[in-house]
Formats: structure tokens, sequence, C-alpha cells
């Protein structure tokens, strides 16, 4: 089956090609690290992990660079205000990232380069550019001049005169055309700089993108992703950029991420109207914001509502619920499994509708309408006994199909009974139900019931459905939250 991508570039479907066989060369735009992150900065690394693993499990090497933006006036900006080294607040925040990073379990990049280990390259490329004559020096500032570069404007779909029309950029005199951008400039007292032919200075922010992509992959790529708040003015540039220095095209298949919505007034009362990862992480977890994302389509606006965790909560819970059933199907039955036919035909053509999904611009919302199709499945496939060799069968394909797709999506992945447990508490805190308060319940209940007080424990155990917690007699934690 073909791999079909929406390539920003056509501004429609294409038909994935690589440059060379097999092989995926990846660059992802990423954080300028001067701050906590909020949670829509992740989007991106969410859904490009999912596109990586995706074309892995198709059979592609994939080498996936995602950059620091080390370098940037916030950074500066900030360094100053604390009268410290930029890059101890590069430093700081990189580290903050990282964190928020291994709280997703996201398969790690290849490349992680800073910009500050890429001066040289940085300056080697503003030479190139000018020894094309596609930039000018003046002052030791170098400007792009985008007048000599004929298809700028590609990508945004933008025309020059549309540009100089709707122009609200700061007038320079100096400047050949008032969109052409700064690829080097003088640095401040108390900037970052460099040496460099221009006199001392630091790179203006869309070189470094151009810079490290050749010194990792050379001078093309395969895809090119990012926000879509980065297409104009950033991505185009990094297209004049690198194709006026090195002569052939810089990236085939440019894909962008929606953005998600932090406007809306029904945005989650319970973190608040900019909910940094660091927050989230802390009230939910990585799983529930990678389910929240992948469960909506990556070119999909996605607002953020306490309504959409709850939902996600859920979701993760029914198939958790079921994970852990299979578990414990397997283990309790020691013969050997038995296929059931049916079961594994119906598990196929499931299989069959996910691959047409993800290879049609990677549905992941599709994906996870079929994983939840098949847990339906599951569920109504087991004998009420829940003893037969059949059974074992089922659970393990089940369980099977679920590792396998939740692992390109970084999902479902976790331990199902201490996943179900940190579940119940979430559900717990949505509600806004204390845990002391249900465990108080469940301690008035037993006691109850050890002096006979039937009609009493019943009545507590009436109070807990109403918290929306079922007693479960004869397990270890006594109850479970109802989905
Ligand atoms: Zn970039």
């Amino acid at each position: 089956m073909e791999q079909l991508v929406y390539n920003t570039l056509a501004n429609k479907k294409e038909v994935f090609k690589t440059l060379e066989p097999g092989k995926v060369k990846l660059y992802l735009c990423g954080p300028t690290v001067y701050d906590y992150l909020h949670i829509g900065n992740f989007r991106g690394p969410i859904v490009f992990n999912m596109i990586r693993n995706w074309l892995e499990f198709t059979g592609y090497d994939v080498t996936f660079a995602y950059n620091y933006t080390d370098v940037d006036d916030k950074i500066i900006k900030k360094a100053q205000a604390e009268n410290v080294d930029s890059r101890v607040i590069s430093e700081r925040y990189i580290k903050a990232f990282e964190e928020d990073f291994n709280n997703l379990k996201l398969k790690p990049h290849e490349f992680n380069p800073k910009v500050t280990d890429h001066i040289d390259a940085i300056i080697e490329l503003i030479e190139g550019i000018l020894k094309n004559g596609k930039a000018y020096e003046i002052d030791g500032e170098v400007f792009f001049s985008i007048n000599d570069f004929e298809t700028y404007g590609g990508l945004s779909k933008k025309k020059l005169d549309d540009l100089e029309a709707g122009s609200r950029v700061e007038v320079d005199s100096r400047k050949r055309n008032p969109h052409d951008f700064v690829l080097w400039k003088p640095s401040k007292e108390n900037e970052p700089a460099w040496d460099s032919p221009w006199g001392k200075g630091r790179p203006g922010w869309h070189i470094e993108c151009s810079a490290m992509v050749k010194a990792i992959f050379g001078d093309s790529i395969d895809i090119h992703g990012g926000g879509i708040d980065l297409i104009f003015p950033h991505h185009e540039n990094e297209i004049a950029q690198s194709e006026a220095c090195n002569c052939t095209k810089y990236c085939n298949y440019w894909i962008h991420n929606e953005f998600i919505s932090m406007g809306d007034e029904k945005m989650s009362k319970s973190l608040g109207n900019v909910i940094t990862a660091n927050n989230f992480m802390k009230t939910y977890d990585g799983e529930v914001l990678k389910f929240l994302y992948l469960n909506a389509h990556y070119r999909s606006r996605l607002s953020v509502t306490d309504e959409k965790i709850r939902q996600s909560v859920s979701a993760l819970y029914r198939v958790y619920s079921a994970k852990n059933l299979a578990e414990q199907v397997i283990e309790k039955i020691e013969a050997t499994a038995v296929e059931s036919k049916n079961f594994s035909k119906e598990l196929k053509a499931f299989e069959d509708k996910i691959s047409e999904s993800m290879h049609d611009d990677f549905n992941t919302a599709e994906t996870i309408s079929v994983v939840f199709e098949a847990t339906r499945l599951f569920n109504s496939s087991l004998t009420k006994k829940r003893k037969s060799v059949e059974d074992k069968a089922i659970a393990q394909s089940y369980l099977k199909f679920l590792d396998s797709y939740g692992q390109i999506l970084a999902l479902f992945c976790e331990d199902s009974s201490s996943y179900l447990d940190s579940l119940d508490e979430m559900i717990l805190s949505l509600n806004s139900i204390s845990k002391s308060e249900v465990e108080k319940l469940l301690a008035d209940r037993n006691e109850a019931r050890n002096n006979k007080k039937w009609e009493q424990s019943d009545l507590i155990r009436d109070q807990l459905a109403q918290l929306g917690v079922e007693v479960l007699d004869g397990s270890a934690k006594g109850w479970r939250s109802k989905v």
C-alpha cells in the first residue's frame, strides 16, 4: 500500500517516496529554551514520534533530529534579568524539557542539536549564500535578499507583491526589500557573540535550522515538520537559505501539525488556561496527553477541555481494563491455547483497517477507534467462565494486537494493574472526590459487614456508587472507579 502524506508544499496528499530507498531523514523544529513549555509545544513531539514509529513499522529506517534553540532574544533577556550567562538559562530549560519528554515515554531522537554547537556550520552556510549572490552585508549585518530567490513564497503560497502590500514589518532603509531577513547580526553588549567574517555577532533565527539540517543530514531531507505557525516566515526562510546555498531541493515533504486551542472559554478549569506540560503531568500524566492528541487527526485543531480530559481518562480505562482482563485470563489457564478462528479473522480485518488509515496521512483518530472496536470484540468474545483454551488464544491475540499498535502510538504500554490504580485516582480528582473520603467509607462498610449490619453495609455501598466508586469485595484494593 502506498503511504500518503499531506504535503504543505503541494497543499495536498502525495505519495511518499524517500530520497534513499528505505531511509527517512526527519527534522522537526524544536523549542526555544527560555521557559517551561506548555502542553501545546508537545503536540509536535507526540505526533512526529507516531509518524516515525509508523514509518519504522512499515519498514523504513528513520533518523530523527529535533533541535534546541539556545540563542534567542528571550533567553538573553531572561539571563540579563537574572544576571547570569544565557547558557545557565538555556541549560535549565533544556533540563526541564527533557524531564517532560521522559515523562511522555517517547522514543529518544537520534540528534538533539543545539544552535551554540553549530555556529561554524551557520557561518559556512551564510558564506555559501553570499557567494551565490542571494545575500548582502551591511555594517556587520547579513540579510537574505528575497528578490534574488525566485521561488520565495512557494511553501506559504505568499506572493512578494502581497507581502509588500500587507507589509507590517519594521522599515529598515538598509534592506533592499522590506522582507529581507537577517542571517547574521552584530551582538549588543552583554549578548552572546561569536567571531565571524562580518565581525562579532550572532545568528538570526531562521538560519540555525538550515545549518543543523545540513550538518546532520546533508543538502536534502525527506520530511521537515513543525507547527503550522512556523510555515511563514520560518520554514519559508529555511527553504530560501538552504536552496540558495546548496542549489538543490531542501525538503520533499513538509508536514505541519495544527494548534491546540488555549483561548477557548471551555479550556480546562482544572488546570487553568496556560497549561505547562509539567503541571499537566502532575495532575494527569503523559499517557493522557498522548491519548488526547492522537485521538484527533494531527491536522485538526484541538481544544483541551476538562471534558476531553475526562473522556480520555475513561477511554484509557476501558482499554487498560481489557488488557488487565486478558492478562488474567492467560495466567489462569494452564492448558495450551487453541486459536479462535473467528476472533483471528475479525482481528485481521481490524489490522487491515488500521493499515489503511495510517497509510492515509497517519489517521490516528481512526486507528484509535479501531482499537476500541477490537477491545469491544475481545470483551464480547470471551466465554462466560473465561476458562476455555480458546479464551486463552483470544486473550493472547488481543494483547499482541494492543502491544503492536500501542507501540506505534506510544500508548497502552503501561503495566495494566498499576496504571488502572492511577486512573482510579485521576477519576476521583476529576470528580473532586478525595481519596481519603472513599477510604473512610470503605472502612466503615467493612466494619458494618464484620458486625453483620448488612443494611448499613448496603447503604454505604450505594453511597460509594454515587461517588462513582464500585466496591470489589475480594480484591486487595477493594474498589474501582465506575467508568
Ligand atoms: Zn526551525
